[in-house]
């Protein structure tokens, strides 16, 4: 099938709405008093803990998330004692909500015309993927309402939410996943607009503009991972999708668009099945063991089944033939989709179906006899798996549902972001209401005095930020907005504070050169404020060459324990002093005295550039110059005295 090659987006009905999660910059986390800073390093010890929801519990946890309980999933906690303590562990009760984070997020409300709640109350979202070591998420409403401006359209603000971030994920081996502790706990703000965007370069307008809001609060933490996009896109004839974790701004629009094309397919499939008269009725969980038929085969995965008294299992998709090789999205085929449910809801591999067949070591005649085994007509595909009998079971009867939906078009589903701006299956969308009141933490009351004090705070607006920048540092408009865009304003700041250098100088290297480094694929996120401001000191005192901050950065990126100090030494990027260039100099004019003497002051600009041949990006070419005008006048002075 033929994708359209220009949507038109009213015309298909498209509706993107936008949950922006950004990690706040506090001292302590949500509920305790550890750090919001991530472990380098091996962790100290680790727990195990196997899932046990309450009935209470149960009744309202999407089935996904029940199916894997049941199947005995198991946990592994990594623990630091330096970034995590009881509370973390789930072993004490958790401390007061931190009063700095609801600042924190009252700030980003006031900036965007949202109205405060009376009264922060904290409550539990139930999450059983093992995130949380308590089994919930917790989670409270700070403020309602309000509406940015993007670009002449003003965009309705649903809420801001207050909420601690989960564990971070390190693995997943079989049943057991692997969470380390360190990010469990940090606060994020949460802002979700209303589903009224109508355009894939609108969403990322919106988030950008968002993210710059967020900045301008300077409360907020930078680098990969610690702002993270959801976003809930429908098509009128498609269904309403959940997309999870985009964690670049600029991959917004390529995964409206991505999904935009994913569901139209999904819909002009569910045409071509209807036009070839297929019913519901005819897609039977209808399943043949045809391990016999592949005894012999030159398959590895089968081999491999096989080997471990594994079976294969075959199933008929009538009038699907054709159709599960139909490309969704770059690199995804509707055959994908069905092989990501198989993979969630039966454990196995993955599935082998007729539209790639013969292939992976499945030879013609396989097919063939697989085909007749089956009674296949022409239109039909057969899909088959190889695996313990059980997950065989489990991955066809996913199939099968997966062909059922696509008869009724798109599924309604969660899926996760991947970093090409595709996506991939996660979970069934998981119903509304699974909050609850948390009774361990009292309520805060927000008072009119305290929204008072948070507004004498509140930051300028980007737009009014932009033009102040550009006044008091005298740098041009694309500058300053960079600025403001990238993570590095505050950093910037206290870098403009504490040195001479030129701001154009400084501002250039932390928007334009960090992205260029970034492209390139240095972890730039890895660098630390401390690390940035050192670096331009050390130049700002001449102890290294502005030349060198890229190289130093780089050096940094990959050491990030060391100081820019080491980096200067290490890569033997020290500037000279005048201590040591004035020895150096003496030399070079006591060597050509003679012509010196004959040329006079004219002397000057050819022993400068015989001295800087030799010191470049060693020496500040200024006190090269001034060493030199000093000893010149020196020598000829006392060349006019004798004559
Ligand atoms: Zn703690």
């Amino acid at each position: 099938m033929r994708r359209l090659s220009k949507v038109n987006y009213e015309e298909v009905g498209l509706k993107v709405g936008l949950e922006i999660h950004q990690q706040l910059d506090t001292k302590a986390k949500m509920f305790c008093n550890c750090p919001t800073k991530l472990s380098l390093g091996e962790p100290s010890k680790t727990v195990i803990r196997r899932l046990r929801p309450t009935q209470s519990e149960l009744g309202q946890v999407d089935p996904a998330a029940l199916f894997e309980f049941q199947r005995g999933r198991m946990v592994l906690y990594e623990i630091d004692n330096e970034t995590s303590c009881l509370v973390e562990i789930d072993e004490e009760p958790p401390h007061e909500l931190n009063r700095e984070a609801i600042e924190a997020s009252l700030l980003v409300s006031l900036l965007i015309r949202s109205t405060p709640v009376d009264e922060v109350h904290v409550m539990r979202k139930i999450v059983i993927d093992g995130s949380n070591t308590t089994g919930f998420q917790r989670t409270c409403i700070v403020a309602q309402g309000g509406s940015i401006d993007v670009d002449r359209a003003t965009i309705p603000i649903n809420q801001i939410c207050l909420e601690e971030d989960a564990a971070r994920k390190t693995g997943e081996e079989g049943l057991a996943v692997r969470y380390r502790l360190d990010r469990l706990g940090i606060p994020l703000v949460e802002v979700t607009t209303a589903p009224v965007i109508f355009s894939p370069s609108q969403a990322q307008e919106v988030a950008l503009a968002i993210g710059r809001i967020l900045r301008a609060t300077r409360r907020v933490k930078r680098g990969l991972g610690t702002i993270r996009q959801d976003l809930n896109i429908s098509l009128k004839e498609g269904a309403l999708v959940e997309i999870k974790g985009v964690q670049k701004l600029e991959l917004i629009s390529v995964v409206v668009e991505n999904e935009i094309n994913r569901q139209l397919s999904l819909i002009r499939i569910r045409k071509e099945l209807v036009s070839r008269g297929l019913v519901e009725d005819d897609l039977k969980k209808e399943f043949h063991d045809v391990t016999d038929l592949f005894k012999e085969s030159s398959s590895r995965v089968i081999k491999e089944a096989l080997k471990k008294n594994g079976v294969v299992l075959a199933t008929r998709l009538p009038r699907f033939s054709g159709l599960l090789k139909t490309e969704l999205e770059p690199g995804l085929r509707l055959g994908t989709e069905m092989s990501d449910r198989a993979r969630f809801w039966g454990g196995v591999g993955g599935i082998f179906h007729t539209d790639e067949l013969p292939a992976y070591g499945i030879s013609e005649r396989e097919v063939e006899e697989l085909r007749s085994k089956l009674a296949c007509r022409e239109n039909d595909a057969v899909v088959i798996v190889a695996d313990e009998h059980r997950n065989c079971r489990d991955a066809l009867e996913a199939v099968v549902e997966r062909s059922k939906e696509a008869l009724r078009g798109v599924p309604d589903e969660t899926r996760a972001a991947n970093d090409d701006g595709t996506t991939r299956y996660m979970r069934p969308r998981p119903g509304a209401a699974r909050m609850y009141p948390e009774t361990d933490i009292p309520p805060i009351r927000v008072s009119q005095n305290w929204i008072e004090e948070v507004k004498a705070k509140l930051p300028p607006m980007p737009d009014v930020l932009i033009r102040q920048l550009m006044e008091e540092y005298k740098i041009n408009k694309k500058l300053a907005d960079q600025l403001v865009t990238s993570d590095y304003l505050e950093v910037f700041m206290v870098i403009m504070k504490s040195t001479s250098l030129a701001a154009s100088f400084v501002a250039t290297i932390l928007t334009e050169s960090i992205k260029n480094l970034e492209r390139e694929g240095v972890q730039v996120e890895s660098l630390s404020d401390r690390q940035l401001v050192e670096t331009f000191q050390l130049v700002s005192q001449g102890v290294t060459a502005k030349e060198s901050v890229q190289e130093v950065l780089i050096w940094l990126s990959k050491n990030p324990q060391s100081n820019p100090g080491e980096a200067i030494a290490e890569l033997g990027l020290k500037m000279l002093s005048r201590k040591e260039l004035e020895p150096m100099i003496q030399r070079k004019i006591e060597d050509n005295l003679s012509w010196i003497k004959e040329q006079g002051e004219r002397a000057e600009g050819r022993l400068m550039g015989l001295v800087m041949g030799e010191v470049r990006g060693k020496a500040d070419s200024k006190l090269v110059a001034e060493i030199l005008r000093e000893k010149l006048a020196g020598v000829l002075g006392s060349t006019k005295s004798t004559v």
